[in-house]
């Protein structure tokens, strides 16, 4: 794709860096999978030397990318490619190998105790490793640079040229719109807050079965493509023919299962439909955290919470699942849709969920800034679910303790999961232009909304930014009022 004789010597040198990221991508769904439990140590440091072999050949190219730089009349893919080289180098030359090193460090250790603190519901345990991250953090993003807000190179990181002016327009009309719509569903009634099936055991090969069925339903490629188990489900991606989701099964509350496996499913077919002549460029990848998240939800809420998919699915639900028999589409249908203010971030439905991420961002941006100490965090945490959510944790483990993130230093990570959400709608409302998606999804006709998304997002890889993307697919960016238009749409009316 690249006819620039200085591009195409760059994209030869980064093939074995992709090699490097695909085994190490391998390495990292394989922990998860099925590595021994003792065999973690081995594990850290070969991913630990592939990193640095990595770090190794991207330094190489600096020169030649800077140089590729000023000539002009290159391609989109030339632009995008050498656009991605720039924004990973930028954090390879400023960040010294001390910072990597401590970040490291604080991140390892930090986790471990964050587990131990969160069994126990104690903050004070967690509270100096959170405080030496935060300042690392802060060193990270002095290094880096920045633009008004030191927390704008930290969101960076995830979601590329995304700042606290585009966090704040999102998120300063979207918390009263969301209030509105929740305590009009909750005086209503009619998305109940709990379900008798959410207590319901069911029989785990039954379920395999039915998750089985799903990917069917999604026609997910038998070839380049599997499933497997793992507590908390994810995507990866090896090359885009090898793509690996995984699932959850923990015996109840069968939703759970049947969204993980929708959820990560969206994200795979992202990956699966980049146009081919991407592969081995970093190219063949979402454009961003939040556009990947658009499609891991729009899959997973808009169309398979929808009446019309459950109506898809529920044949199968009735032939794998012997207690389904009671039940009709729906009661499926309200109880795959339960609306209920809740404490933990991961159980969450899709009114309360964007309340949660608020919070974060809140919390995160005051941290770096330096407007709240670390110290003050439980109580402002609990202060703020109190006013969101209208309910007030009873111990850190329910409040500041319950995500994994911090203590690992993915600060600046949490927008891009509502950025998912808030993409989401966006498609909604342009989708709908092209076609009518509940007769489409009424039909079965999953591969004509598989296919949209391909021509108009998915071959597209990390050709574009987030935000160029965006203007091309809509004509605007990050645009909150199309999720609220869908929310109202399927709650209220
Ligand atoms: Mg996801």
């Amino acid at each position: 794709m690249s006819t620039n004789p200085a591009v195409a010597e760059i994209v030869a040198k980064y093939k074995p860096i992709w090699a490097i990221d695909s085994a190490s991508a391998l390495l990292g769904w394989d922990m998860e999978t099925y590595m021994p439990p003792g065999s973690s140590e081995p594990r850290g440091f070969t991913t630990g030397q592939l990193q640095l072999m990595k770090q190794e050949l991207m330094m190489k190219l600096v020169d030649p990318v800077a140089k590729a730089e000023k000539t002009t009349g290159l391609n989109d893919f030339e632009k995008g490619f050498l656009r991605i080289m720039k924004h990973d180098l930028n954090y390879f030359t400023k960040i010294p190998p001390k910072l990597i090193e401590d970040l490291a460090k604080v991140g390892t250790e930090g986790t471990v105790v964050w587990r131990e603190a969160r069994k126990k519901s104690d903050f004070n345990m967690f509270k100096p490793y959170l405080e030496k991250m935060v300042e690392l953090k802060r060193q990270e993003a002095e290094k880096l640079g920045y633009v008004g807000h030191p927390y704008n190179a930290l969101m960076d990181r995830f979601e590329e040229g995304f700042t606290i002016s585009d966090a704040d327009k999102v998120f300063t009309p979207l918390a009263p719109s969301l209030k509105s719509i929740l305590s009009k569903v909750l005086a209503a009634g009619k998305f109940p807050a709990t379900h008798p099936l959410e207590s319901v055991k069911y029989d785990e090969a039954a379920m395999i079965r039915v998750n089985q069925a799903i990917l069917k339903l999604l026609d997910m490629p038998e070839k380049t493509f599997r499933m497997d188990v793992s507590t908390h489900p994810f995507t990866t991606g090896m090359a885009i023919d090898d793509v690996r989701i995984t699932t959850r099964y923990e015996g109840e509350d069968f939703k759970a299962s049947v969204y993980s496996t929708v959820h990560e499913s969206g994200h795979a077919i992202y990956q699966l439909q980049a146009d081919p002549a991407l592969e081995y460029t970093p190219l063949a990848n979402g454009a961003s955290l939040g556009m990947h998240e658009s499609q891991s939800r729009f899959w997973e809420n808009i169309v398979g919470r929808s009446r019309e998919f459950i109506k898809l699915l529920f044949p199968t639900l009735k032939g794998n699942l012997s207690f389904v028999a009671k039940y009709n589409e729906e009661d499926m249908y309200r109880y795959f849709n339960s609306v209920k203010p809740s404490l933990i971030r991961v159980e969450a439905d899709e009114l309360t969920y964007n309340f949660h991420i608020i919070l974060r961002y809140e919390l995160e941006k005051k941290m770096i800034g330096g407007d709240i100490e670390v110290s003050e965090l439980p109580s402002v945490w609990n202060d703020m679910m109190e006013r969101y959510v209208g309910i007030r944790p009873e111990n850190d483990a329910q409040g500041v303790l319950q995500d994994v993130h911090w203590s690992g230093g993915l600060i600046g990570y949490f927008a891009t999961y509502s950025l998912g959400n808030v993409i989401g709608g966006m498609f909604y409302n342009r989708i709908e232009q092209d076609m009518n998606l509940k007769d489409t999804i009424a039909k079965g006709e999953l591969g004509k909304i598989k296919g949209w998304l391909k021509e108009h997002l998915h071959k597209y890889g990390a050709v574009y930014s987030p935000k160029e993307m965006q203007t091309r697919l809509f004509g605007e960016q990050y645009n909150p009022k199309w999720l609220v238009s869908y929310l109202e749409e399927k709650y209220l009316a």
